[in-house]
């Protein structure tokens, strides 16, 4: 199923050459029908308490076709100006500004779906430092990792343990620490019962075996054969193909789930019909964790208020993990526990790369770029 990388780092760490341009996917025009080109851009300078990285890989994440399209109801790439998305990034450190303590050229380094946070508000100081006033995001308000050379600040910089090659790590940055992020907040328990709505997509697949890895019992809910045989590989206890028209998904859940439901129902699909189910699948006292995002104006997450009332239910939404997500994210993968499903792309190959994953034409599977 995964492709295994043809090129790590390893053999490039030592070649610390800076070129004066670069090789950047950039948005030329943005809407229903963005247009991304490769282009020659110039390298960036790193400030005194920056990194310049030298990326090796990055994630095509369905959050740049939003951005690209600009179909949320946020704060749009144009309104900043921004050229090049992307904010899952792996490479390596090939200079530094002046200030810079405790890196060194030649060290790995990760980019993340925010560029940079205050480390200075109660947000940050509560672990929810992606939630920042001042968090910069990565590919949406300062150009991102579609592009080969990237300043990071340094103090928001992942470390990628040497055991995690970048085609690992990169997905991690953004789907992997999401997903982590969102099982933590849940605050559930190993042993208890967890639905994931799309569990063969990009970010659903590594919930599936981010929630093994912390002991809960996956059901995972997605369309096809395919995605069946994936899912089960990765640990899902029990597949419900909401595709298959003889299929009732909520029975199936509530079936799987000692006829009680189950404890958490994670939405990573975007659909409105994952939102409106995932209250019927739940147990006395669940909790319904919004992740995928719809375009805007689509779709209702919740259910009529005597659901919250009769069964103590509750709802939430989780953004993007921070720099502790990111980091246990990492620490998984080093142990063998996480390994993400990819395909790989040349960065030339960047726009195919993007459009494959609009039409979802990979099903199921994360896209990569290597740049
Ligand atoms: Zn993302
Ligand atoms: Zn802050």
């Amino acid at each position: 199923m995964s492709t295994k990388p043809t090129s790590g780092v390893s053999s490039d760490v030592n070649d610390i050459s800076i070129p004066s341009t670069c090789k950047a996917g950039c948005v030329e025009s943005f809407g229903p029908d963005f247009q991304l080109v490769v282009k020659q851009v110039a390298v960036p300078e790193p400030g005194p308490d920056d990194l310049l990285l030298r990326l090796n890989a990055t994630g095509v994440c369905y959050s740049d076709l939003h951005y690209m399209l600009e179909d949320l109801p946020m704060p749009k790439m144009s309104d900043f100006g921004t050229r090049s998305p992307g904010h899952e990034g792996a490479g390596v450190v090939v200079k530094m500004g002046s200030g810079v303590k405790g890196w060194k050229i030649g060290d790995r380094a990760g980019v993340k779906p925010m560029m940079e946070v205050c480390l200075n508000c109660e947000r940050c100081w509560d672990r929810k430092e992606t939630y920042c006033s001042k968090a910069v995001s990565t590919g949406l308000m300062v150009n991102g990792t579609y592009q080969q050379y990237l300043v990071s600040p340094a103090r928001y910089t992942s470390r990628i343990p040497d055991e995690v090659d970048d085609f690992t790590a990169g997905p991690l940055m953004c789907s992997g620490s999401t997903m982590y992020q969102c099982l933590q907040e849940a605050r559930l328990k190993p042993g208890n019962w967890i639905v994931i709505t799309g569990a063969g997509g990009g970010v659903g697949h590594m919930g599936v075996q981010i929630a093994r890895a912390m002991g809960m019992r996956v059901v995972g809910i997605d369309g096809g054969e395919a995605k069946r045989t994936l899912c089960m590989q990765l640990g899902c206890e029990s597949f419900v193909d909401f595709a298959d028209p003889t299929t009732n998904v909520v029975d199936e859940v509530l079936k799987t789930t000692d006829g009680e439901g189950a404890h958490g129902v994670f939405v990573t699909a975007g659909s409105p019909s994952a939102y409106q189910s995932a209250p019927k699948m739940l147990r006395i006292g669940g909790k319904i964790i919004c992740i995928g995002l719809p375009p805007a104006g689509s779709t209702i997450a919740g259910a009529d208020p005597a659901e919250f009332v009769l069964r103590n239910i509750s709802i939430t939404g989780s953004m993007v993990g921070g720099m502790l997500a990111t980091q246990r994210c990492l620490e998984l993968a080093q142990r063998g526990l996480v390994k993400p499903i990819y395909e790989k792309f040349s960065i030339d190959q960047l726009p195919e790369a993007v459009n494959k994953l609009r039409r979802g034409q990979i099903a199921g599977r994360k896209r990569y770029s290597r740049t």
